[in-house]
C-alpha cells in the first residue's frame, strides 16, 4: 500500500469529484450497453444500469447544493480567496489548505478523525477526567 498522501481537499470538493465519477460510470455502463445490442434483455439492463448511476449523480448533485448552503463561508487565509467549510476540520477548496473552527485543534497535523463521533465522544470523556 502507499503512503497516504497529506494533500487533503475539500469535502464539498470530493463529493463533486465523486458525482463526476457516477456520471462517467453511468455513461460506461451504457456504453456496454451498446456493445450487448444483440442480446436485448442484456441491452435493457446495462441502460437502466447507467441510467440509475446518473440519476444517483443528480441526487448527489443536489445533494452537495444543500451541503453548500450549510456550509460555513470563510476566506482562507493561506490564498485569502472564499471557500466553504464542513465540519470541524475541512481543506481550503483552492490552496487545500487545512482549516480548523476548533481552536483547540489549530496548529495540530489535519486529520480527518476530527470530524468523527468517536473522537468527539473522546473528547467528552478527556474534559470529564480533568473536573
Ligand atoms: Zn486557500
Amino acid at each position: 500500500m502507499s503512503e497516504p498522501k497529506l494533500v487533503y481537499s475539500s469535502k464539498i470538493n470530493k463529493i463533486r469529484s465523486f458525482a463526476l465519477s457516477l456520471i462517467f460510470i453511468g455513461f460506461i455502463v451504457m456504453y456496454g450497453g451498446i456493445f450487448s445490442k444483440k442480446i436485448p434483455w442484456l441491452m435493457v439492463t446495462f441502460f437502466i444500469l447507467g441510467l440509475l448511476f446518473v440519476l444517483l449523480s443528480c441526487i448527489v448533485y443536489f445533494w452537495i447544493g444543500m451541503l453548500s448552503t450549510k456550509a460555513l463561508p470563510i476566506t482562507c487565509p493561506t490564498c485569502e480567496k472564499p471557500t466553504k467549510m464542513l465540519g470541524r476540520v475541512d481543506a481550503c477548496m483552492h490552496c487545500k489548505q487545512p482549516l480548523t473552527l476548533d481552536e483547540n485543534l489549530e496548529g495540530m497535523e489535519f486529520d480527518e478523525k476530527y470530524n468523527s463521533r468517536k473522537y468527539k465522544r473522546q473528547l467528552k470523556k478527556e474534559a470529564k477526567n480533568h473536573d
